[in-house]
This record gives C-alpha cells, sequence and structure tokens, in this order.
C-alpha cells in the first residue's frame, strides 16, 4: 500500500502495514527512494549501510491515535572530500531531523496554539539536583 487517503504520505514513502492498538494506529512506513541526499555536501548516495526505526506521532485519524514506524536508512556519502562518511535519509517536508512528531502534526497544534504545551509535556525538563 502506497499510501491513503487517511493518511497521504509524501511521495518516496510507502505504508507496510497498519496495526490497531487500543485507540492507537501503529503505521510501519518505509522508504522507497533509491538515494539518498548528504546533508552537508548534497551528494546522492545509493550505497546503504544500515537502517533503523524511529517513532513518530502523526495526526490522529478518525479518533485514533497515530504512531508512524518510520523505517529509516543510512548510506555512506561517497564523496572524497566530505567528512561525513554516513549519513541518515533526511525526510525533510514530513518529519524534521530528531523530532518526535510529524511537520504536520506540529503545525496543527501550532495552529491551535498548543504546541509549546504538548512540547513540554513530551519532553518535559529533566528534574533538578
Ligand atoms: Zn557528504
Amino acid at each position: 500500500m502506497s499510501s491513503s487517503p487517511f493518511l497521504p504520505l509524501p511521495p518516496g514513502l510507502e505504508i507496510v502495514s497498519v496495526e490497531t492498538v487500543d485507540d492507537l494506529l501503529k503505521v510501519q512506513v518505509a522508504s522507497t527512494k533509491e538515494r539518498a541526499f548528504c546533508p552537508l555536501c548534497h551528494c546522492p548516495s545509493e550505497r546503504r549501510h544500515s537502517h533503523y526505526t524511529r517513532v513518530v506521532a502523526d495526526r490522529p485519524c478518525a479518533d485514533f491515535r497515530v504512531q508512524l514506524i518510520l523505517h529509516v536508512r543510512k548510506f555512506f556519502c561517497e564523496t572524497v572530500d566530505c567528512s561525513r562518511k554516513i549519513f541518515t535519509e533526511r525526510l525533510p517536508a514530513f518529519v524534521e531531523p530528531w523530532a518526535r512528531v510529524t511537520v504536520r502534526l506540529r503545525q496543527a497544534l501550532e495552529a491551535v496554539g498548543i504546541a509549546p504545551l504538548c512540547f513540554a509535556v513530551l519532553w518535559p525538563c529533566p528534574p533538578m539536583r
């Protein structure tokens, strides 16, 4: 399943599977792009290093909370004079690097003015010692 009208994805991402757990939709999403661009030198690479999963929250769908499990790949940068030897593929229009929510969820929260409160709940400050 490449995408769904209920859960549109940008080109290059596809839904691998969907599982419901109570009121949570767990959606496995994988990249289908053949290559990624090094964020430092901007050169393309098709040489894969490894992959890992990233969990991000997305906008709710039909009263279900949505959790995306992104299968993200790492690539070798093959540019000789680039200092970045391994990089993670970027999904800038969809999920920013190190973000725990999709761009569209963040924008929806910002539109109603509760993003700072949500971020404080999701990532509270460590206790003071
Ligand atoms: Zn590079």
